[in-house]
């Protein structure tokens, strides 16, 4: 059996960081293990076509059991399942999320988690193009900028936003939150900046490091409350390997707690009745799960200057042409360019709803798109979900997906939240800088007006932003699964560090934050 000091496992946002920090000591040996394939898909490059890797090789392509407070719907629930894994599918927003969301997370029991002690982190690996200051990193390896080539309807939301009453808001990684502008992105040179582009390729090379891709683990091995390997299946064969230091799951939302599971730790009855045998009853283990959802709100546009078509002939050709020439034009497009964040009541210590607007149709994750015609739409997010959700195997076979049940609008401070966040963005798109562009509404098919009606769009309409976590929640409470330090609770040698981890979801995109993570989490394995 090979032996690593430490063994990571999947190469998505927190691993592919993870595993350049832990790899820059040439002393220590690091395996990486991915499921998924290298990142060569021209698709996985080119900013605007993040939406095209959907459902293909790069993609778990996950979908919840039947939602009850969704019509009964199995909801799609996309994963990157590739070097980069979400990182290398995701729509490249750079968000942190408000600093309440990480004094949250130290009042919650994450002692160490609060916003001034997770800033550096946040600074460590963050190349920011434009701002320079007291909240970004400049010498870091993510590439973090503005829109190379924003489309003019961005221009036109702001001014749109304004008009409403909303301020604008250059930074909103910086000392406050609130108001609309401009996403920063990771893209760089056009194309996206993944965890793989940033943190893993410029270290492939290092002789102490090894990345295994197509390599799904199967099981921790644990011996004497230790873990002291993983197995894993790699070129059809059951392989084992020993970690004479530490194993760490970097799996992400879905892939993390279901491999503790497998591995026998989490709810004892749940494990026993799978005929699983039981290392460590830990009940939080799938449990806590949280996600965004998204609801959008769109109009036809009369103008045919959109991004719908952009990738089809005519426009095809000189796009593309100045994508890879130029490394500019609607390619280079993260497609959610502009937003904002409000808050739905004064009285709230930070926003609860995030804005994200699409100068082109995106209605069910863009399979359902008008194949003809122009449109544009302003996504409601809920930044503060109440909904609970959980995370179960359907069996003790690593091969099979689990049972996702985010549980999504079961509370109903949700969906109210939804439908106020709706009436703003309608009320957005219906203000004058919208007049030249403006056709008929597309969706909802009728205006908001009737609750009864707009909770029924609601439910049939909302999907997922992409962003579940926190099926492993670290805290000092029997739900935990990990302590502060992301130590999982009565097993030695093993940690998780990605976006399970999060004891809440935070109040924006997921990637920065769960890279962060990774980063702190680095931090406290090389001190160990
Ligand atoms: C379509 C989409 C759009 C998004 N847009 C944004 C955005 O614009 N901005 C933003 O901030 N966030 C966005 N997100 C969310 C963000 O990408 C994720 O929160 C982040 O990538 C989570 O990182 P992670 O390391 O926890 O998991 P992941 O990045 O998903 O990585 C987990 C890795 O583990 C691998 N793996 C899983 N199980 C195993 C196993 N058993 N053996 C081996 N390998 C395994 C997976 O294949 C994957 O590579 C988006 C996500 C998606 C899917």
């Amino acid at each position: 059996m090979q032996t690593y000091d430490y063994i990571i496992v999947g190469a998505g946002a927190a691993g592919c960081l993870l595993a350049n920090r832990l790899s820059a000591d040439s002393r220590k040996q690091v395996l990486l293990l991915e499921a998924g394939g290298p990142d060569n898909n021209p698709n996985i490059h080119i900013p605007a076509a993040f939406y095209k890797l959907f459902r293909q090789k790069e993609d778990w392509d996950f979908e919840t059991v039947p939602q009850a407070h969704m019509n009964g719907r199995r909801m799609y629930q996309p994963r990157g399942k590739v070097l980069g894994g979400s990182s290398s599918i995701n729509a490249m927003i750079y968000m942190r999320g408000h600093q309440a969301d990480y004094d949250g997370w130290a009042e919650l029991g994450a002692a160490g988690w609060a916003y001034e002690e997770v800033l550096p982190y946040f600074k460590k690996f963050e190349q920011n193009l434009v701002f320079n200051d007291d909240y970004h990193g400049v010498d870091g390896e993510l590439t973090v900028r503005n829109a190379a080539c924003p489309h003019p309807l961005s221009q036109t939301l702001l001014r749109a936003a304004q008009q409403a009453g909303y301020p604008l808001n250059e930074d909103f990684n910086g000392a406050r939150q609130e108001g609309f502008g401009f996403f920063q992105v990771n893209i760089r040179d056009g194309k996206r900046c993944s965890a793989a582009r940033a943190f893993l390729h410029p270290v492939m090379g290092r002789a102490n490091l090894s990345v295994a891709t197509g390599a799904l683990a199967h099981r921790i091995i644990i011996e004497n409350g230790r873990a002291t390997g993983v197995t894993y299946n790699y070129q059809r064969q059951l392989i084992s390997a020993s970690a004479a230091r530490e194993v760490i799951l970097c799996a992400g939302a879905f892939g993390s707690p279901q491999l503790l599971m497998l591995s026998g730790i989490g709810d004892e009855k749940n494990l026993r009745e799978l005929g699983l045998d039981v290392h460590a009853h830990l009940p939080g283990v799938g449990q806590n799960l949280q996600d965004h959802l998204l609801s959008g709100i769109s109009f036809h546009s009369i103008q045919p200057n959109t991004l719908d078509g952009a990738d089809r002939l005519p426009r095809l050709i000189p796009n593309l042409l100045r994508f890879l020439i130029a490394k500019k034009g609607p390619f280079t497009s993260n497609v959610a360019e502009c937003g904002g964040f409000i808050k739905s009541s004064p009285e709230l210590p930070a926003p609860d709803l995030q804005f994200h607007f699409a100068p082109a149709f995106y209605l069910r994750h863009g399979f359902e798109n008008p194949k003809t015609g122009h449109g544009f739409g302003l996504g409601t997010t809920i930044i503060y979900p109440f909904s609970r959700g959980h995370l179960r195997l359907a069996s003790p076979d690593p091969h099979d997906k689990p049972l996702i049940d985010p549980n999504y609008f079961s509370d109903e401070r949700d969906v109210r939240a939804m439908l106020h966040g709706c009436r703003i963005a309608e009320n957005i798109l219906r203000q004058p800088a919208f007049d030249p562009y403006r056709g008929e509404l597309f969706m909802p098919p009728t205006p908001l007006h009737d609750d009864e009606a707009a909770i029924a769009f609601l439910r049939e309409w909302t999907e997922t932003l992409y962003h579940p976590v926190g099926a492993c929640k670290m805290g000092v409470d029997d739900m935990a699964a990990v302590d502060p330090q992301l130590r999982v609770r009565q097993v030695a040698g093993l940690r998780v560090a990605d976006a399970s981890v999060m004891p809440r979801i935070v109040r924006g995109n997921t990637n920065a934050p769960t890279m962060m993570i990774a980063e702190k989490a680095a931090d406290m394995i090389l001190k160990d």
